[in-house]
């Protein structure tokens, strides 16, 4: 366990006497979740993987006093003929760009100062000393920024429509209620660098005239819950939150609060009502929250990693931002990889790679020799995609197009031995369970898909409950009130689509 190795290093460190020497910072996660818990050695960059307590005293005396690397613990892509080849250039991290993830891995989360190190808070000082609200949000709509919580919709243009609403009380959410089974990629941010959202949400509240800010976070996600509140609590203590912030006149300050795990509060209308104290259930739109949402106030809602971008886009300036990805998705997007592909763990790439890239170059491909199959992209309300769109960038429009999403990020790699009817079928049965019952289209009409497809899977199905499937999800789609029934039948029609055969195999096998 990660806990015991830092104990273990710490006193074996400070019993070889060199601990006025080295330095033993303990951070978030470093993506390749795969090789945990990992430790990397600086200024060398000997990135030591599965590394044990038992491990921790060869380290030091044979490593850091004797000056030669444990040759047996070294990630194998890290080595190059017997040599150490810097992070950078490991096949995992080599065609990725990390800025939202920029500190995730290096930093301790728990210590503000080493946040301020890396340049933190300095946007927040930037913007508030020396931009009016105005500014940063055309810097952010110039920049080109998208929600990265699933929907994709313009940042800038949100937080422009909620700075027009001539209201004293407006508020500022940050989501963080990930919930698609398989993503992480929130929860890391979190877990990793706190303040980068915390700083994130304080220049959104300036932008929009709001002087308060709300985290709904999963009570599930305990060390993520611990790591937001110190860092909230040391913000306050250094003056980065609270009154007249930088003598600027400005003042914010942000409170958690911690939801149940019911995957609808991810809605907005949902999520809101929740922190009133209500039962999370989705209004209709409009009302928009950025003109009326929380408490009736104008809000704006961004998801986690969509704030973590704020900052360095602040700070850097939108053109750097915006010469990032394609036409219409800038920046980068991280993905929680997951799967049958060898390096699993957290990714951040520019948008417009290609999925065989993430797959092949960066998540190593598939292991054991087995062929590709699918990818499936935006968790639950997503698609699966196949080898034919490997060499489509990923960006927003383009798996759109294809019949899945972005999402909030999760990507789960199958192989040839995947059942797909079985991949939707476990997807209908999440969001069946997840359903909030408010309208009929999707409490029954996902009952009614999953129903079908079990009677698929176990060989009971005929050929017209494939039309029926078809027709069925099309109407969920059209009639459901919130996105969770929108996009709930996306895995069954994705599939239908592209593996047809696999759900005639089944009907045909039967006889
Ligand atoms: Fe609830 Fe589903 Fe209707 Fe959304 S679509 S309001 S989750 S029943």
């Amino acid at each position: 366990d990660s806990m015991q190795i830092v104990e273990a290093f710490r006193k074996e460190v400070f019993s070889q006497g060199i601990e006025d020497k080295i330095d033993i910072v303990r951070t978030g996660c470093f993506g390749l979740c795969e090789l945990g818990p990992v430790v990397i050695i600086y200024p060398e960059e000997v990135f030591y993987s599965r590394v044990s307590v038992k491990d921790v005293a060869e380290i030091v005396e044979q490593h850091l006093l004797g000056g030669k690397i444990v040759d047996r613990l070294v990630y194998r892509q890290a080595m190059e003929d017997g040599r150490i080849k810097p992070l950078h250039n490991v096949d995992f991290f080599r065609k990725q760009r990390r800025i939202a993830l920029r500190n995730c891995g290096t930093i301790d989360p728990e210590e503000i100062d080493e946040y301020i190190g890396m340049d933190g808070y300095r946007a927040l000082h930037k913007v508030l000393t020396t931009m009016e609200p105005l500014d940063v949000i055309s810097q952010v709509k110039e920049a080109g920024l998208r929600g990265r919580g699933g929907g994709g919709f313009p940042t800038g243009i949100k937080w422009e429509t909620a700075a027009k609403q001539h209201n004293p009380h407006k508020y500022m959410i940050c989501n963080a209620d990930e919930g698609d089974p398989g993503a992480f990629m929130d929860r890391s941010i979190l877990e990793g660098d706190p303040h980068s959202v915390l700083e994130g949400m304080a220049i959104a509240g300036y932008a929009i005239g709001a002087n308060h800010g709300f985290i709904y976070l999963r009570a599930e996600y305990p060390i993520a819950v611990k790591r937001v509140q110190a860092a909230i609590k040391q913000a306050r203590e250094y003056g980065l939150l609270g009154e007249d912030i930088f003598g600027s006149g400005f003042s914010f300050d942000i409170s958690v609060r911690l939801g149940a795990g019911a995957f609808v509060c991810g809605e907005e209308t949902a999520l809101m009502n929740s922190v009133e104290g209500k039962r999370g259930m989705p209004n209709p739109k409009p009302p928009f929250p950025a003109v009326s949402g929380l408490w009736g106030k104008p809000t704006v809602i961004n998801n986690v990693e969509t704030l973590a971008n704020v900052p360095i886009i602040l700070l850097q300036g939108a053109r750097w931002y915006a010469g990032i990805g394609t036409e219409r998705s800038k920046g980068t997007k991280v993905f929680a990889l997951g799967g049958k592909v060898v390096n699993t763990g957290l990714v951040e790439v520019p948008m417009g790679i290609t999925l065989r890239e993430v797959i092949y170059e960066i998540g190593g491909g598939i292991p054991n020799g087995k062929a590709f199959k699918a990818v499936q992209t935006g968790g639950p309300s997503g698609g699966c995609l196949t080898s034919e769109h490997l060499d489509r960038p990923i960006d927003y429009d383009t798996l759109l197009s294809l019949g899945s999403m972005m999402g909030s990020g999760g990507m789960l790699v199958m192989d040839e031995g995947t059942c797909m009817v079985d991949v939707a079928r476990y997807y209908l049965d999440f969001t069946r369970d997840e359903s909030c019952g408010k309208c009929a289209p999707c409490r029954i009409g996902t009952k009614r898909l999953l129903e079908i497809l079990e009677r698929i899977t176990e060989g009971k199905g005929t050929m017209e409950d494939l039309d029926t499937l078809e027709e069925l999800s099309e109407q969920i789609k059209a009639a459901s009130l919130c996105g969770l029934g929108q996009t709930a039948p996306n895995p069954v029609l994705s599939t239908l689509k592209y593996f047809r055969d696999e759900y005639i195999a089944h009907v045909i096998d039967k006889k």
